[in-house]
């Protein structure tokens, strides 16, 4: 990285020399309010390291892939979906998320849900679920109360 070795925080959550982009290219993944910010890129023998904020009442995408997630909330709280257990998070909790398990973190209504993830720099793409899959997993009444008023 071609930069100074400290990149200062600011208030809201971004930092010097680090560009706030979008989530994912709007239209190719179902999400609502969603930023991405690459903290540091290649780095521990081919790990990148991000920050994602999801704003009040959003969603990331509900997806699952082979590669694995190591997420801690740094701001704010919601709820994630990771396999099978829907859970309450907030601010220093850590969640891992295991190969091909369906996960999707959800803002509380009135915060934001700000976590680092680490993902290898090479990774497969996340799969969404199809109709099937969807109905399965909303055949468990929590995950179909945490999936609820998503436009999906
Ligand atoms: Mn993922």
């Amino acid at each position: 990285m071609n930069q100074d070795a400290v990149r200062k925080s600011r208030p809201d959550f971004t930092w010097e020399h680090t560009e706030l982009l979008r989530y994912k290219v709007e239209g190719s993944a179902p999400f609502r309010n969603v930023t991405r910010q690459v903290l540091f890129d290649d780095i521990a023998g081919g790990a990148q390291w991000r920050y994602f904020e999801v704003a009040p009442g959003g969603w990331s995408t509900l997806e699952r892939h082979q590669h694995t997630h190591a997420v801690m909330v740094l701001r704010g709280r919601g709820r994630c979906l990771v396999g099978q257990q829907v859970r309450e998070i907030a601010e220093r909790d850590l969640v891992e998320i295991a190969p091909m398990t369906w996960h999707q973190f959800r803002a509380a209504e009135d915060a934001p849900l700000g976590f680092l993830c680490l993902v290898s720099c090479d990774r497969d793409r996340p799969q969404l679920p199809d109709a099937q899959q969807l109905r399965a997993l909303r055949d468990d009444p929590a995950i179909a109360e945490f999936l609820e008023g998503q436009d999906r």
